[in-house]
């Protein structure tokens, strides 16, 4: 067993974290103000391959692992969580396309994907249906020249921004195996938008509804089979989780590396708050917290990519513990700032506010919790 990167990878998690410090970092806040992100920042991005990061090479992908992957999310989060969380959701559509979609709907979404022409979303959620994603209402009726979609998708990130929307929809009975997954491009004839939602964090990335009335979908936009859009959309899942956890855990370094500078500087009662034993011990559990997380998240990625019997299971365990831990140790960071944590121009606060949505979205921690008690309950003897 060895717990030591490759070259490879800490070059990896290098270039992301200093591609952030310089495209990313000086800009956050003035993207949070504006309440959304520059286009052209993407193909940037993707010039290093993190457009496409587990798409094969062959459609312009850059076949990496999911622990490759974690690597890229957790760097980039350090410059700013909600940006690389942005990038984390296209990449799950990637891997959904890339994975089940036939060679005709590699060939036709996943170039622009990678080169990042094309940002994409992912529509799960519905203003009825969030952690019981299966009960999804969204309808779509074949016709001769494929589908008319008609329903409400909610909470998507890249709402009225993104230019397709990976949509899971109703195709046949109630329950899973009625659900199939097909691509909605902007633009398309019946595709409208809510207003733009008010949030607590991920301020920089635009959230909205996706509504649907009458919109017509080519049937050449039908992703693998139908019936089968939910397996599709809890295997995105799987690695979207590790990466959400894994832009938490990035998040909660940089809180913490500004934390120890901080506290350096910082004197009350005559000497440098980092004198203090009671906050000493705060830093040595932080650095437990995070170390620990980082351990166990890169685990589960490994079991990901070694399609692994509880890979699943591990990739909730690690969204669960990961994101709880990430925020715990923000948290405290602020704590540790006093009055100065809660001013926007020490760094913390947006770090609280944006890491606060990782235990919620992608299956909040409760739903993490179901799907790890389940499999101990079937597994029991
Ligand atoms: C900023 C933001 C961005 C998002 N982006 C996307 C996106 O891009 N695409 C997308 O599809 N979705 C997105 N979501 C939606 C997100 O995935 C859902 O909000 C989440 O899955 C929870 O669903 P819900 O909000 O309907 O909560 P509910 O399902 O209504 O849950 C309410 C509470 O009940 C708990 N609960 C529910 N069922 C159980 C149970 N069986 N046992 C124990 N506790 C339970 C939940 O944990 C929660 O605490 C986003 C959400 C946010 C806030």
């Amino acid at each position: 067993m060895n717990f030591e990167l490759t070259d490879e990878q800490v070059m990896i998690f290098d270039m992301a974290k200093a591609f952030g410090e310089e495209h990313i970092a000086p800009f956050a806040m003035e993207w949070e103000a504006a309440g959304t992100i520059p286009k052209d920042l993407w193909p940037k991005i993707a010039e290093l391959g993190f457009g496409g990061l587990y798409v094969s090479e062959e459609y312009g992908g850059s076949g990496l692992s999911r622990l490759d992957a974690t690597l890229v999310f957790e760097a980039l989060a350090m410059s700013c969580p909600a940006v690389g969380s942005f990038l984390s959701i296209h990449n799950m559509c990637g891997g959904m396309i890339d994975k089940f979609g036939s060679d005709e709907t590699k060939a036709k979404w996943l170039p622009d994907l990678c080169t990042m022409e094309k940002v994409f979303s992912y529509c799960l959620t519905e203003p009825g249906s969030g952690s019981d994603a299966a009960a999804l209402r969204t309808r779509a009726e074949r016709t001769n020249e494929g589908y008319v979609l008609n329903g409400t998708k909610a909470f998507i990130s890249g709402g009225s921004y993104s230019d397709a929307y990976v949509t899971m929809v109703r195709t046949g009975e109630d329950g899973p195996k009625g659900i199939s997954t097909v691509v909605v491009e902007d633009g398309a004839e019946g595709l409208s938008f809510g207003a733009l939602e008010r949030k607590m964090g991920w301020l920089a990335q635009p959230t909205a509804q996706v509504q649907f009335d009458d919109c017509k979908v080519p049937a050449g936009n039908l992703i693998g089979e139908e019936g089968k859009g939910f397996v599709y959309a809890m295997a995105g899942l799987d690695g979207g989780r590790l990466n959400i956890a894994a832009s938490a855990l990035g998040g909660a370094q940089k809180a913490l590396d500004l934390t120890l500078a901080y506290m350096g500087e910082r004197k009350a009662f005559g000497r440098t708050i980092d004198s203090f034993q009671a906050l000493q011990f705060k830093l040595a559990e932080m650095e437990v917290k995070l170390q620990s997380a980082r351990t166990f998240l890169r685990q589960a990625a490994w079991k990901l990519d070694h399609k692994s019997h509880d890979a699943t299971k591990f990739c909730a365990m690690a969204k669960m513990y990961v994101t709880d831990a990430s925020f715990d140790v923000a948290n405290t960071c602020l704590q540790l700032h006093g009055g100065y944590g809660y001013l926007a121009d020490y760094g913390i606060e947006k770090i609280v506010r944006d890491l606060r949505v990782h235990q919620i979205l992608e299956g909040t921690n409760e739903i993490m919790r179901l799907i790890v008690s389940r499999q101990m309950l079937a597994e029991r003897g």
